[in-house]
């Protein structure tokens, strides 16, 4: 603050270190890519991979949802960015959709999608309702946004989007409010979010305050002692992010989730995780499908696939140059780099007693 500030000044030089600004100006900036251009991006596999990675954590929650008796399974979709999980939702029968983003043109986009989706689905198909709601979810309680007073979810899921809201203990307890305090007894709060152990351990072996390769890079502020909360690092992906993050101290979450009565079921980095639901065949068909260079409906995806052969081509090429063959030959070594940062979470809510 400088003397002579108004307040106008000051708001916008709050905005300015706000870092929920930040993320939302970033992800309101990136533009849609067709099939095509995403197909040459050195991070299509990773990408195809992640997604299939999500399908299964999201198609095995919902089974078992479903398995215990729930008809109308409602969900929570915290940080659903421009609606990359849409057909998972589709795809597992859910009834009822809330998505939530602080980024508002991604949840337009979201929204359009949505709309797409029901004007294209077959005449007996029930799609799923959904409301979107563009708002800072590690700041505002998202339940006072809610269209049902009494609504109450099965599942929510947050993927890749937790550590934005460990930049301090009320951020990243708000987030975990929002994803758990309208949860039923037994449902669940599933995501994806980087290893802090893995960021630092790579970090510590470097020889200076970043390490990555060609694909992604991170960079530290400093290191040697990581505080709980606001500890910083860049992370950019290719042409995906390249935003302030926050290490999430996994031991920490869960011990902050018990406030909320939640139970930590699994936590399994990505190659624990792939390497167990690879054992299934219908996950791996399901994984050869998506990573396979035959043309998929791809999720992230907004236009058509058309003339999928020629896109294709692209990715072939890069297959051809893959360094080495992790997993089930696909990913490049500095892809399988990236990618092994991360890990899936499922905590279960428990009924009160
Ligand atoms: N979940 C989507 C997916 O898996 O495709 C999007 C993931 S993207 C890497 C991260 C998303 O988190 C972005 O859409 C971003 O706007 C959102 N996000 C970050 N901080 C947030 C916050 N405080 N409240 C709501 N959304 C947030």
């Amino acid at each position: 603050r400088q003397e002579g500030d108004d307040e106008e000044v000051l708001s916008t030089k709050k905005q300015m270190t706000d870092h929920g600004v930040k993320v939302a100006s970033h992800y309101n900036s990136l533009q849609e890519v067709g099939l095509a251009v995403r197909s040459r991006s050195r991070i299509f596999f990773m990408r195809n991979f992640n997604n299939w990675l999500k399908s299964v954590l999201i198609g095995e929650i919902l089974e078992q949802v479903q398995l215990e008796g729930t008809r109308h399974i409602s969900v929570l979709d915290l940080g659903c960015g421009k609606g990359g999980d849409l057909l998972k939702w589709r795809r597992g029968g859910i009834s009822q959709l809330v998505c939530a983003d602080i980024a508002a043109v991604s949840v337009e986009q979201c929204q359009s999608r949505y709309e797409e989706m029901k004007k294209k689905s077959r005449i007996n198909e029930k799609i799923f309702t959904a409301q979107f709601i563009t708002t800072d979810c590690a700041k505002e309680v998202l339940s006072e946004k809610l269209d049902g007073p009494e609504l109450m979810f099965d599942v929510c899921s947050c993927q890749f989007v937790y550590h934005y809201s460990f930049e301090s203990e009320q951020k990243a307890d708000m987030m975990l409010r929002n994803a758990c305090e309208r949860l039923k007894p037994g449902g669940f709060f599933i995501g994806t979010t980087p290893d802090a152990f893995e960021l630092v351990k790579r970090l510590e072996a470097s020889d200076s305050l970043s390490f990555g390769n060609e694909i992604f890079k991170v960079t530290f502020q400093s290191k040697g002692s990581y505080p709980l909360f606001g500890c910083q690092y860049h992370f950019s992906l290719e042409d995906v992010v390249n935003v302030p993050e926050f290490l999430v101290y996994f031991p920490l979450l869960e011990h902050m989730a018990k406030r909320y009565n939640m139970r930590l079921v699994l936590k399994q980095r990505f190659s624990e995780f792939f390497e167990k639901k690879v054992k299934n065949e219908h996950h791996r068909s399901l994984m050869m499908k998506m990573m396979a260079l035959e043309p998929f409906p791809c999720e992230d995806q907004s236009q058509p696939d058309t003339d999928s052969s020629g896109e294709y081509s692209h990715a072939k090429e890069h297959y051809s140059r893959a360094e080495v063959k992790v997993p089930l030959g696909t990913l490049s070594r500095s892809e399988w780099e990236a990618a092994s940062i991360y890990l899936v979470f499922v905590f279960q809510k428990m009924p009160r007693g």
